[in-house]
């Protein structure tokens, strides 16, 4: 994709998370767009910034910590939240680097996220990762697990916000969006991430607060 085009691809995301929050009655102010950039370096992320766009996503910390300084050196009011599974022993780094952390989704990264939030005392945003779609081979906490998971995450003081899902490919989507911001309310929690390239309409429609989008705005990844 031309680099020249950034802002008409981020302008037609933008008019597609419009229609879906006019469709449900929504304001569009209320929904966050993450552009996914992984996989795509510093030269194909600045005409997306130069168009505006501040709030970023990865899915590895090492990619992040390569490209992200330098690039938030350049711009300031850089948003980076983490899209992608986090091994514990990477949680202090991403909890330096990021300000949001979308992939919680086991009791170990619970306490590593807490351990080193209260030791950076820098408090991020998190998301637990659901396995919406009970998807063996997926990533994310099994639904029947996450009332204990979210109960770890309280004690633990963990800034849970909201519920985050990919669901299952080749699937309508709708119906797995619609369980996510079910659990969510029951839960208490105000705010989903879902919706990537291909299904952000929809996921604006149910409820999503944040929307993943990669592809859309970057072009198909190598
Ligand atoms: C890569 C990725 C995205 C973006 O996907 P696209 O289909 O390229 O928009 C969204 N969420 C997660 C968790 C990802 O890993």
């Amino acid at each position: 994709m031309p680099n020249d085009d950034a802002a008409g691809r981020l302008a037609a995301i933008h008019s597609t998370i419009a229609y879906g929050c006019k469709l449900a009655g929504r304001d569009a102010s209320d929904v966050t767009l993450i552009a996914v950039s992984k996989m795509h370096d510093a030269d194909a992320i600045r005409p997306l910034i130069a168009a505006g766009q501040r709030v970023f996503g990865e899915n590895r910390v090492q990619e992040a910590a390569d490209k992200w300084p330098a690039l938030r050196e350049e711009t300031a009011g850089i948003a980076l939240h983490l899209v992608g599974q986090l091994q514990s022993n990477k949680a202090a780094d991403a909890v330096a680097l990021f300000d949001a952390i979308h992939s919680v989704d086991r009791p170990s990264l619970v306490s590593a996220l807490a351990r080193a939030m209260d030791a950076q005392d820098r408090r991020l945003p998190c998301f637990v990762q659901v396995n919406i779609g009970d998807e063996p081979q997926k990533g994310g906490c099994p639904v029947a697990d996450l009332p204990a998971l979210l109960s770890d995450a309280r004690a633990a003081n963990l800034p849970v916000v909201g519920l985050m899902c990919v669901p299952p490919a080749d699937l309508e989507p709708a119906p797995y969006f619609a369980l996510l911001a079910k659990i969510a309310r029951d839960e208490g929690l105000g705010q989903l991430s879902m919706g990537m390239s291909g299904d952000l309409e929809t996921a604006v429609r149910i409820g999503a607060t944040h929307v993943r989008v990669g592809t859309a705005l970057f072009g198909a990844r190598a």
